[in-house]
């Protein structure tokens, strides 16, 4: 069984008090998290330890968006997993594109940062994806792969059970193009055979695979529904407390 995951990213959006505000809204329009779906809400670094204090006793968990791949030291401007995890992270996002592609984020800097969250007790969500060239040329699923091999590399099965892997074509992102839900399904069913390849096949059954890219209400049922797609990860939507509501409500249940 795979519990779904609904992760909001909030990217560089929101001071302290609209994060609190947002945050009251999904919980104003979810009134009560699904037991059997993991709500995760990612804010901006600044907002962590408000929105971290606002959330203790509910069931929703916070994510940070980035992490550094050492615990402490001299690395102004840095912040790590030893403080997310203080200010009371339980998952961080590694390799979004938006890092890979404005902050020169390599897979090997990736792997690093897998470790720094591993080690910290942070369920890493993984993100991979192509670029619209990669598609058009027919090279998406070798891009996926590399990215996954060498993100992963040197990683123990015990360890690849508990992370989460986010399938976000880049130009699906903050585009309002989506992937087709059989383009999606397409890719998450490569990866799952893949992580089955690099690790195993109860492993395979076990790694969440999240759909990310212009995922909003109108089109969230379809994609969620897909037999490989265990979640979503979400950008422009989790900006509204309704929207972002209205997505965890279509969130399957229990996926096999
Ligand atoms: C994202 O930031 O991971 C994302 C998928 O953004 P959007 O939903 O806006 O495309």
């Amino acid at each position: 069984m795979r519990k779904a995951l609904i992760a909001g990213n909030w990217k560089m959006n929101n001071t302290v008090p609209e994060s609190l505000k947002l945050l009251t809204a999904i919980q104003h329009h979810l009134k009560t998290v699904p037991s059997d779906v993991d709500v995760v809400i990612i804010p901006p670094y600044t907002s962590l330890y408000s929105i971290g204090i606002s959330l203790q006793g509910s069931a929703i968990q916070m994510g940070a968006q980035n992490i550094f791949w050492e615990d402490n030291g001299a690395f102004t401007g840095e912040v790590s997993g030893t403080f997310l995890a203080d200010v009371g992270c339980t998952y961080v996002t590694i390799g979004h594109s938006e890092r890979r592609q404005f902050f020169g984020e390599t897979n090997d800097g990736i792997n690093k940062k897998i470790y720094a969250a591993l080690r910290n007790e942070l369920v890493p969500i993984v993100c991979v994806g192509e670029l619209l060239k990669d598609r058009e040329a027919g090279s998406h699923f070798d891009v996926v792969e590399t990215q996954i091999k060498e993100g992963l590399s040197g990683m123990h099965v015990r360890d690849a059970e508990n992370l989460v892997l986010a399938y976000e074509p880049v130009w699906a992102i903050g585009t309002g193009k989506t992937a087709t839900p059989d383009q999606a399904q397409e890719m998450h069913h490569f990866i799952r055979n893949l992580v089955e390849k690099l690790f195993d096949a109860p492993t395979a059954g076990k790694v969440r695979i999240l759909y990310g890219g212009s995922v909003k209400p109108s089109n969230s049922a379809e994609l969620l529904t897909q037999k490989d797609i265990d979640g979503a990860l979400v950008g422009g939507a989790a900006l509204s407390g309704e929207d972002f509501a209205e997505i965890i409500r279509a969130a399957p249940h229990a996926n096999l």
